[in-house]
C-alpha cells in the first residue's frame, strides 16, 4: 500500500473567488493548478485546509463522517486568516459531488476516502504583506487511504515539549504555517529520543501534538484541555468525548498540567491516547519529559481506548446505529 495521502483520484472540484463572487464549482484534473508566483498564499501563508473521511458500508452506500463540523471549521479558519468568506452550503455540495463521482474508489473498511478541502489566497500581490488576498481558490482533493495502522496500533512515544506549537491565538486555525512551524521540534524529538510525536505543553499546559489531540483516561474519567484558541478543536476529540459520555464516563474538559499528567499516568490502569481523523484513537505508551521516560499505565494502551476506538469505527463503518446523526450519505 502506498504511503498515506500520496495517491489521489484523477479529478478534483474547484471554485474561485473573484470580484466578490464564488464561481460555479468545476470538476478538473487533480494533478496541477495554475498560480501566479506572486500569489498571496506563497508569500504570506493565506492557506487553510480540512481533513475528513468517507466510508463504504456493507450495503455499498458511501457515508461522509461529520462533514458539517469540518466545513464549519474551514469557514472559521478562512475567517481568522482573512481569506474570502466561504459558502458552507457550496463547500458541502462540492464535497458530496466529488465523493459521489469517485464512489467506486472508496476503499472498504478499515480503509476510507480521505477528503482534503483546501482554501488559498491567490491574489498576485506581493505588496499585501499586511492586507488580505481578495482572490482565492478553494478545491477538494480526494485520496483513497488504507489502514493507517496496518500492523496494529503500536503505543506511541511522546516527547513533552515546553514550547508552543504555534502562536497562541492561532492554534484553532487549520493553517499550513502552524504545521511548518512544528516541524523542527518534531524532527529533533525523533532524532534525539526516537519519539513518534511531540506533545506541546507551553508553560506546563498540556495542549496537543502536531496532528492530533491528547486525551488522558483515568478510570471512568477522561481529561482533556478545554477548548480555547490555542489548539485545534478536533472533530474526533468531540466524537470520542460524546461516546465517552454515552457510556457514562465523566468528561473533564479543563486545564491539565504536565505535573498532574505525569502523576496520573503512573497509575497502573491509566491510559492516554491521541485522537484525530487519521489517528482515530491511538494509545500513548510512553511520555518523555526532562530526560526521563514515564510509562503510561501498562505502556500497552488499555481497554477504554480500545472500546472507544471501536465504538467510533462501528458508527463510521455502519456497524452501529448513527444515533448522533454524524453520517451524510452521498
Ligand atoms: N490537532 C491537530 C494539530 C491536527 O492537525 C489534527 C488533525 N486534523 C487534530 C488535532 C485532530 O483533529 P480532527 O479530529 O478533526 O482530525
Amino acid at each position: 500500500m502506498s504511503a498515506f495521502g500520496t495517491v489521489f483520484t484523477p479529478e478534483m472540484i474547484i471554485s474561485r473567488f473573484e470580484n466578490n463572487n464564488w464561481s460555479t464549482p468545476q470538476v478538473v484534473k487533480s494533478d496541477s493548478i495554475t498560480l501566479h508566483p506572486g500569489a498571496h498564499v506563497l508569500h504570506y501563508s493565506s492557506t487553510c485546509f480540512e481533513g475528513l473521511k468517507a466510508f463504504r458500508h456493507a450495503d455499498g452506500g458511501i457515508y461522509i463522517f461529520r462533514m458539517d463540523k469540518n466545513v464549519a471549521r474551514m469557514a472559521q479558519s478562512s475567517e481568522l486568516l482573512s481569506l474570502p468568506k466561504i459558502d458552507q452550503t457550496m463547500l458541502s455540495e462540492m464535497i458530496t459531488d466529488i465523493v459521489s463521482r469517485f464512489a467506486a474508489d472508496v476503499p472498504n473498511p478499515p480503509g476510507s476516502m480521505y477528503i482534503r478541502p483546501t482554501h488559498i489566497g491567490t491574489e498576485p500581490s506581493i505588496g499585501k504583506a499586511a492586507a488580505p488576498s481578495l482572490q482565492s481558490l478553494m478545491y477538494v482533493l480526494l485520496s483513497p487511504v488504507g489502514d493507517y495502522f496496518a500492523g496494529g496500533a503500536k503505543p506511541l512515544r511522546l516527547l513533552l515539549e515546553d514550547n508552543a506549537r504555534c502562536a497562541s491565538h492561532m492554534g484553532m486555525v487549520k493553517s499550513g504555517g502552524n504545521y511548518a512551524s512544528a516541524l523542527q521540534p518534531i524532527m529533533k524529538a525523533r532524532a534525539a529520543v526516537q519519539a513518534d510525536q511531540v506533545l506541546f505543553c507551553p508553560n506546563g499546559d498540556v495542549q496537543e501534538t502536531g496532528a492530533a489531540n491528547f486525551l488522558l483516561i483515568d478510570g471512568k474519567e477522561i481529561i482533556t484541555k478545554a477548548l480555547d484558541a490555542s489548539f485545534l478543536h478536533g472533530v474526533t476529540r468531540d466524537s470520542i468525548l460524546t461516546l465517552a459520555r454515552d457510556r457514562g464516563m465523566t468528561v473533564s474538559e479543563r486545564q491539565l498540567t504536565v505535573d498532574e499528567l505525569l502523576e496520573r499516568a503512573a497509575k497502573p490502569d491509566a491510559e492516554a491516547a491521541l485522537s484525530g481523523t487519521a489517528a482515530v484513537l491511538t494509545p500513548v505508551g510512553t511520555l518523555i519529559h526532562d530526560g526521563k521516560e514515564h510509562t503510561v499505565g501498562t505502556g500497552q494502551g488499555g481497554p477504554t481506548t480500545n472500546a472507544l476506538r471501536q465504538a467510533l469505527n462501528e458508527i463510521q463503518w455502519g456497524q452501529a446505529e448513527d444515533k448522533h446523526g454524524w453520517l451524510t450519505k452521498v
